[in-house]
């Protein structure tokens, strides 16, 4: 069907599908956006490259992504040596891009992709499903992107592309397996991983969530929403549930020498280990035995302010305190001793700490400077007496 001719999509029939991947791929070719992790179109993808930015895109923009790709491919540029690095390297390396078990994951994944692999990914979906922290889109993203398979990966781009072509009106998330059929039927058996990623770019430059440009679009013609004017309100999404607020209290300890103790948390669960200032746990009331989760006894000032952090399934609100402590000062936390360590000024910006713990950090070193200055003579909140 030549352009102009296109029907409307009809989620009810196939007749008319069959227009919507040349006129996209003839625009991919065009208009794709030249990415680090993108081979040119006549270049084979190497699959360590795709199964690396496919990690760390998810749930991340490829703006934040861009430097950590190149700073990850500089320092390992293959599966084997990334398989021969430290977790905690790879934790430090990967901090800032949030959702840990993705760093933790790829770490696992790459050492069994380099052992018991001989260091050659899969090239089925199935296969690839086995492997730490490959889900269904990461599988099939990598399948058709590195390896040239029929493969239909879903992300948000392509869930917002579809949903409108075919104008779904069931409200997401329940509509993920009907517009991942929808996916399905449209993927051409040639140069499925080009459509994909044709997909996501129309759906990261023209087809954006909320000014569709339906007027510069390859598959206007087609489209039901763009007919139906429903273009900017689709897709339809189920009320979210109110984030919870978590409250806790982290203690920063400084060292004569400006060191800052710090621990590692536990290898499972949220931040899994990645380095924290030592805290009360987060939950929904504060703390009351704030005195007991100090890691080493010392005058402890309670700092204005608060630290706030947004996690997927909660707000985190944490109050600061800080204590100046001696060069010989042992960590005491008495639940996980071994945990706890100094860390140099100097160390900090390689060390593996989320953003929430280098707020912290920051601004417990920031409130010395006011409380020096604004403090009154008396005011100093004393958690634990001096060792
Ligand atoms: S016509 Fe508009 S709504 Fe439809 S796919 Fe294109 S940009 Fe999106």
């Amino acid at each position: 069907m030549q352009k102009g001719q296109q029907a409307i999509l009809d989620r009810d029939s196939l007749s008319h599908d069959s227009s919507v991947a040349p006129e996209l791929l003839a625009w991919y070719d065009r208009e794709r956006r030249e990415l680090p992790w993108r081979a040119a179109s006549s270049v084979k993808q190497d699959p360590y490259k795709v199964w690396l930015s496919e990690i760390m895109l998810q749930q991340t923009t490829v703006k934040a992504v861009t430097p950590r790709y190149d700073t990850f491919l500089r320092r390992w540029p293959d599966v084997t040596s990334l398989a021969r690095a430290e977790l905690g390297e790879v934790l430090a390396a990967w901090a800032g891009l949030g959702y840990y078990a993705r760093a933790r994951n790829l770490h696992a994944c790459a050492r069994a992709v380099a052992g018991e692999l001989g260091g050659a990914f899969p090239e089925s979906e199935k296969d690839l499903r086995k492997l730490p922290g490959i889900g269904a889109y990461t599988a099939a993203a990598i399948a058709a992107i590195a390896f040239g398979k029929r493969a239909t990966p879903v992300d948000g781009n392509i869930e917002r592309v579809v949903a409108r072509l075919f104008a779904v009106a069931t409200p997401l998330p329940t509509a993920k397996p009907e517009i991942k059929a929808l996916a399905e039927r449209l993927t051409p058996a040639e140069r499925a991983g080009d459509f994909a990623q044709g997909l996501m770019d129309l759906g990261a430059t023209i087809c954006t969530p909320r000014s569709p440009d339906c007027g510069h679009c390859p598959l206007g013609e087609g489209c039901r929403a763009e007919a139906e004017g429903l273009a900017e309100v689709l897709p339809y999404r189920a009320t979210k549930i109110a984030r919870p607020t978590r409250r806790g209290v982290a203690f920063v300890a400084v060292r004569a020498d400006g060191a800052v103790l710090l621990r590692e948390r536990p290898l499972k669960g949220l931040l899994g280990g990645m380095l924290e200032t030592p805290s009360t746990p987060w939950e929904e009331t504060a703390p009351s035995d704030i005195e007991d989760h100090a890691p080493v006894a010392a005058i402890w000032d309670k700092l204005p302010g608060l630290v706030e952090h947004t996690f997927t399934h909660f707000y985190l609100k944490l109050l600061v305190y800080r204590a100046e402590v001696s060069q010989g000062a042992m960590a005491v936390d008495a639940a996980r001793p071994e945990q706890c360590r100094w860390l140099k000024r100097d160390e900090l910006a390689d060390a593996a700490l989320p953003s929430v713990m280098r707020k912290v950090i920051a601004h417990a070193l920031d409130a010395r400077v006011k409380s020096v200055a604004k403090a009154k003579p008396g005011a100093r909140a004393v958690a634990r007496a001096s060792a």
